[in-house]
């Protein structure tokens, strides 16, 4: 955003022009530093989500914010902040205009820790020029990314053409519940964004067929999650006469079926336009051309069965973590085997 020089395009724009002046390398390699150290310790506070809010260590979360606060003094002095429970964060910048509102969207949890690392997952180490640690990419970087940009603009003197409001979660990775709460704050609010920035996808290198070069993925959706739960009964029986199609066989063949029932694929173009900016055609019948067209020139048999493009296109099902007990039930009860 810094250097830029930002100027309505539109003659009925009205908005007021902003122009940032270039930034000197000297002072872009200390920027940089600052943010380095800032991610570092964000780094450091290991803010693990968990499905189960017994299992999340609320006392890191409280940590974090008092650390947010402590590096972006400016930020959390003049913008105007709601809490979202339990410790999801919604600011508001306000603009010379509250008129198409902007968000910007980040998350302040993590998932947990697996497999083995060259760097402590916590420790916020810097080698060979790569800040390692679980959240550096997802999503604490652009936690600072936002928050250092804001806090350099308000100690310019900066006021924002449009208000921009800051919505950073603090379950992303399990629930969609906080980022429900500070949506139902901002319609409350009667707060329509104009435009909407999270995280979406990453620099992605053999990701598509055919392309040598590491891609930009720019995701413009968002999927859910959906978990299931299987329940098979049958009769037990004496290993000298197994039963045909057991329980456990059964539970086989539906895990097996679900794995093998992709969700449809789709592109999500609402509208095509042409570079004059004019509508290529109604919206339908435009989505219908991008399904028709590129749908069936080859990305079906080449993108879909590519994880990471295919992503893009469908949600996936993936047979993930087992949970479940197996339960004998003779005629005096039941019990857990
Ligand atoms: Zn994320």
């Amino acid at each position: 955003m810094l250097g830029a020089d930002v100027r309505p395009k539109h003659p009925r724009d009205r908005r007021p022009r902003c122009t940032f002046a270039p930034v000197a390398a000297e002072e872009t390699a200390e920027r940089n530093g600052r943010a380095v150290a800032k991610l570092q310790a964000l780094v450091r506070i290991p803010t693990v989500s968990n499905r189960d809010p017994a299992l999340v260590d609320t006392d890191a979360f409280d940590r974090l914010l008092v650390e947010l606060e402590h590096q972006f003094p400016l930020l959390h002095e003049r913008l105007e902040l709601t809490r979202i429970p339990s410790h999801a964060l919604l600011f508001r910048w306000p603009g010379a205009s509250s008129e198409r509102p902007v968000v910007l969207m980040a998350h302040l949890d993590v998932v947990p820790v697996e497999g083995t690392w060259r760097h402590p997952p916590f420790d916020g180490v810097v080698a060979d020029g790569i800040i390692w640690g679980r959240g550096t990419l997802d999503d604490k970087g652009c936690v600072v990314a936002i928050c250092e940009a804001v806090e350099a603009l308000l100690a310019a003197g900066h006021v924002p053409a449009q208000d921009v409001w800051l919505s950073f979660g603090c379950e992303e990775e399990v629930s969609p519940a906080a980022a429900t709460l500070a949506v139902d704050e901002l319609e409350r609010r009667g707060v329509r964004p104009w435009f909407v920035l999270d995280e979406g996808g990453a620099v992605a290198a053999d990701a598509f067929p055919g392309v040598a070069a590491p891609v930009g993925v720019i995701g413009v959706t968002e999927k859910g999650v959906t978990s299931v739960e299987l329940r098979v009964e049958g009769r037990g029986g004496h290993a000298s006469t197994p039963a045909r199609m057991a329980p456990t066989a059964r539970l086989a063949r539906a895990i097996t079926r679900i794995d093998r029932s992709p969700m449809s694929a789709g592109i999500p173009v609402r509208r095509l336009s042409t570079p004059s900016g004019r509508p290529a055609s109604s919206s339908a019948s435009a989505s219908r051309m991008a399904h028709s067209g590129v749908m069936s020139d080859g990305l079906k048999t080449t993108v879909l069965p590519n994880a990471s493009a295919g992503a893009i296109f469908h949600a996936g099902m993936a047979i993930g973590k087992f949970h479940g007990v197996i339960t004998q039930t003779t005629p005096s009860g039941s019990r857990k085997l």
